[in-house]
């Protein structure tokens, strides 16, 4: 088979979303399957559907436009704020879209208007990690400018934390979200349908055990599906897989070499400092996967196989007192940064697996 290539278990990832969903649903709380590192792959939404997942949501109108076009039928929300410029796209293939700003509302409003559609709005609340979300300061206003957009239907409020400044949702947070529901409910006499609390990184809160829930009635999970981490410590969750997909890589050079290199050292492609220890000689192998392909740095190599440097196009490892064969596979878990970076490169084949 083709290499580098991304091995993707579909049954793997099956269980994994059916767990979480089934997990949650016993404390009132749905799943969004969010598909944003899947490159709009219909196998994997396929998968998350068949695990019960409530809905999909995409950061990318190009892989919702995706799995449209592949004949996915489910419920989709765009789960990063539209771009002014792709609002058409946004109410022709999304069902909502999470939005901050009054002047996207706006014209998410007129081209529903010309599309004869309606288009749900969940409104983003910042409570801290200072990426998207309204001051709750701001919210009520903005709630009541929404609701005077006509082809707009205002579904509830959000949140997402843990992303840009690593926020823990936690007790305070989630409740403060809970409040806010509360409040505009009763100044707006309309119901916030959706409290959609967080992402995989809400998990240890809503399933740590005596955790109030409030409001909150729907996550949106990713990471901890297709990888079955948590991503706040990134510890495994017990009962998922944790390589449901795994990145598979060939080796084209493989020969003992001296551990230290020589000659005069300046700096290499990207700037690492070459290796400065002398551990004598070493089995080293090439491997035919770089820096173009995925995120390097978020490898996991097999154990006895240690990761020594990578540039565009070439990863250097030791295979400890083994050689490895010119022609022979190494299988490495991914972050989920190099997850990302691998299923959109396209240099990377995409194997699924359906035979669990
Ligand atoms: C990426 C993203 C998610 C999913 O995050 P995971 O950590 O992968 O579960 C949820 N919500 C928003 C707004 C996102 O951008």
């Amino acid at each position: 088979m083709t290499a580098p290539r991304l091995e993707i278990d579909l049954e793997k990832i099956r269980h994994n979303a059916h767990t979480l969903v089934q997990r949650l649903k016993a404390r009132g709380i749905s799943v969004t399957g969010v598909s944003k590192a899947s490159l709009g792959s219909p196998d994997i939404a396929d998968a998350l559907l068949r695990a019960g997942v409530s809905g999909l949501g995409d950061s990318r109108i190009e892989n919702i436009e995706a799995m449209r076009r592949a004949g996915i039928a489910a419920p989709m929300t765009l789960i990063r704020s539209p771009m002014l410029s792709q609002t058409r796209r946004i109410v022709t293939f999304a069902d909502v879209s999470f939005n901050t700003e009054r002047d996207v509302i706006a014209a998410l409003s007129r081209a529903a208007q010309q599309a004869g559609r309606t288009h749900g709005i969940v409104l983003m609340v910042e409570l801290g990690d200072l990426r998207e979300g309204i001051m709750p300061a701001d919210l009520e206003r903005t709630v009541c400018e929404t609701l005077r957009f006509p082809n707009i239907v205002l579904k509830g409020i959000g949140s997402n934390l843990a992303c840009r400044s690593g926020v823990v949702p936690d007790a305070r947070n989630m409740s403060e979200l809970s409040r806010l529901a509360d409040s505009i409910d009763a100044a707006t006499g309309s119901v916030m349908t959706v409290v959609s609390g967080g992402n995989s990184a809400n998990l240890e809160w809503a399933l740590g055990g005596g955790a109030d829930i409030g409001r909150i009635n729907n996550l949106r999970l990713g990471e901890s599906i297709l990888l079955g981490c948590e991503p706040l410590h990134r510890r495994p969750i017990e009962g998922l897989f944790t390589d449901a997909i795994t990145l598979i890589a060939e080796t084209i050079e493989s020969k003992t070499k001296p551990s230290r290199p020589w000659g005069t050292i300046a700096q290499s492609a990207f700037g690492e400092r070459a290796p400065t220890a002398d551990r004598g000689p070493i089995a080293q192998s090439i491997l035919a996967l770089g820096r173009q392909d995925t995120d390097t740095d978020g490898l996991t190599a097999p154990p006895g196989t240690e990761i020594l440097g990578a540039s565009s196009d070439h990863l250097i490892v030791s295979t400890g007192g083994r050689h490895k064969p010119v022609g022979g596979e190494i299988a490495f878990q991914l972050t989920y940064g190099a997850l990302v970076r691998a299923m959109t490169s396209p240099f990377v084949a995409k194997a699924f697996l359906k035979g669990g």
